[in-house]
């Protein structure tokens, strides 16, 4: 049993419509449920957070991060798509061993623990081993994230016909059979542009593990695409549980496909103007009325919070209505998205896209205490009246003050309670130096 928690006079931004903005609110906290939301409630708690001086949120939920490249943050700042798939993929990813997955996965969850994520969806193809997918998980399930640990292939497997790797099965039965646990499971699959002609058998596969698939679709330019989305409408192979990953290059026509089927997709804005993806498909998205959410992406390039992530993709739809208006030597009467709508898409419409929404998203009682507090004390916050726009257009993981999953703080005045962090910090650094020395040695001996 977790003890009862209360945090105690919060502005709370519950995300719920029918309980909106409290101010001066408090958030009771049983066996690791919210089970009060509201002014003075709860008579009595084990321990007590002042949430004065603090907005209460539900936690981030990152819709796609690749954690185990945390070893390599920042390799990839200057390179393309193309360079990316040639070197990291090509030929950095075989220099992983069981150990390098672990600790990436490990500090990746912490480090996203830390900038105010506690639900993310970990896609993960660094399975170059059935001991790999072991070592991640076990990050995963260390690190106190929720998390969606979503099973890949090995890098060689990609553009060829094999199905998509058996022990995923081994995996759901054994370790993530659970619906309920705190580490869950979907399948990392390559899909239609990666493995043409597999997606229909590995989309199978994953419908018989009783798992979401997600796969990475239409995110660059290299001619036409092997198959298109009212390919896999046809054969009943899309539906709500099938997530697509950037999707910049989708036709108006497939939108509408994927809409009418419930499928869903992940918007990664940064990766995808940084590496030449394409433009977020936010426009086309909101259009046809598609379930989205927001992700991070590659640790090798871009940032890892998903302040900077909200800011990224409610200011590029901006950007372009506005531009669009300008074309026809006009100004914009209105802005495109509100901050509102930024907010939702990390928070409970993400859920909504994880098939999560009747547990997390939302400071809802009967849902998991999935809690980020932010001071708004600090001075980047100050006189910010709307705690919404606060949120997505000031802050930062600086202001992140506590963070509580599933009714256990992770993070305590501005402090990860994970024990072992500077032995784990340094393996971490003993792990990016042997990748960085095999790399280069392998490159100068070829
Ligand atoms: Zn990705």
């Amino acid at each position: 049993m977790l003890p009862r928690l209360r945090v105690k006079g919060a502005t709370i931004v519950s995300m719920d419509p029918a309980l909106g903005i409290i101010e001066s609110g408090d958030l009771l906290i049983d066996n690791g449920k919210i089970i009060a939301v509201g002014r003075n409630v709860g008579s009595w708690a084990v321990m007590e957070i002042d949430g004065r001086g603090m907005i209460a949120m539900p936690g981030f939920i990152n819709g796609h991060i690749h954690l185990w490249q945390t070893a390599l943050r920042g390799v990839a700042a200057d390179w393309t798509l193309d360079h990316y798939f040639d070197v990291l993929i090509g030929k950095v990813v075989r220099l992983y061993t069981p150990q390098d997955a672990y600790i990436g996965n490990l500090v990746g969850a912490l480090d996203q623990i830390n900038s105010g994520v506690t639900t993310l969806f970990d896609w993960c193809h660094i399975v170059n081993t059935p001991a790999h997918a072991d070592a991640a998980v076990d990050a995963l399930q260390d690190a106190g994230v929720r998390a969606i640990f979503a099973y890949g292939t090995p890098m060689t497997l990609f553009g060829t016909k094999e199905p998509h790797p058996a022990d995923a099965g081994r995996m759901r039965k054994e370790r993530l059979s659970s619906s309920d646990a705190l580490v869950t499971m979907a399948l990392a699959i390559r899909g239609t542009d990666f493995a043409p002609g597999t997606a229909e058998t590995d989309i199978r596969f994953a419908r018989e593990l009783g798992l979401l698939a997600s796969f990475h679709v239409a995110c660059a330019k290299h001619g036409p695409r092997p198959q298109s989305m009212q390919n896999l409408a046809e054969q009943r192979l899309l539906g709500p549980d099938i997530n697509l990953v950037h999707a910049n290059f989708l036709t108006a026509d497939e939108f509408r496909v994927i809409a009418d089927d419930g499928s869903n997709v992940s918007i990664t804005p940064e990766v995808e103007m940084q590496m030449g993806l394409g433009l977020p498909p936010t426009g086309a998205v909101l259009a046809a009325r598609v379930n989205f959410n927001i992700g991070t992406d590659v640790v090798t390039g871009v940032s890892t919070d998903m302040f900077t992530q909200m800011r990224f993709l409610i200011q590029t739809q901006r950007a372009l209505t506005n531009d669009s208006f300008h074309k026809r030597e006009t100004m914009p009467d209105k802005l495109a998205m509100t901050a509102k709508q930024a907010l939702e898409l990390a928070t409970i419409k993400s859920a909504q896209c994880l098939g999560l929404d009747t547990r997390i998203g939302s400071l809802t009682p009967g849902k998991e205490a999935d809690i980020v507090l932010l001071r708004k004390s600090d001075i980047n916050m100050r006189a910010a009246a709307d705690p919404i726009a606060a949120i997505v257009l000031h802050a930062g993981v600086a202001n992140v003050d506590t963070v509580i999953v599933g009714g256990k703080i992770v993070k305590q005045n501005g402090k990860l309670t994970y024990r072992e962090l500077p032995r784990r910090l340094t393996d971490l650094d003993s792990s990016s130096e042997r990748l960085y020395r095999s790399f280069v040695a392998n490159e100068s001996a070829a």
